[in-house]
């Protein structure tokens, strides 16, 4: 079975989240969920490896790679003209757009 947090770069380490909430602020697809004492992460699976989390994580407690995933995909698609609705974007995955 296809397991997009096997499969994208997202890493989470709570055990240096400081509960800043900026993850849960910037994230475009509600990954991480507000905890009383850090962050939560709740559906991993929907990551699409923009990176905003981890630049906005002011102690490294979330790391991506970005430009390997959907987010770049869809730059990708959108300056070939490609549509997205279609699955022309070129993004190896499955389960990410449309999920959230
Ligand atoms: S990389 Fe982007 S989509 Fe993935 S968890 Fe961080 S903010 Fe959300
Ligand atoms: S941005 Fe980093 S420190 Fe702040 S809540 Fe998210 S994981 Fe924790």
């Amino acid at each position: 079975m296809f397991d997009s947090y096997q499969e994208n770069s997202l890493r989470y380490y709570p055990d240096r989240c400081i509960n800043c909430r900026r993850c849960t602020q910037v994230c475009p697809h509600r990954v991480f969920a507000e905890g009383e004492r850090n962050a939560v992460l709740i559906n991993a699976p929907a990551c699409m490896e923009c990176s905003a989390c981890a630049g906005n994580c002011p102690v490294k407690a979330i790391e991506v790679r970005s430009g390997v995933g959907c987010a770049w995909a869809m730059i990708g698609a959108a300056l070939r003209g490609k549509d997205m609705e279609s699955g022309e974007c070129g993004c190896k995955k499955s389960s990410c757009c449309g999920d959230d």
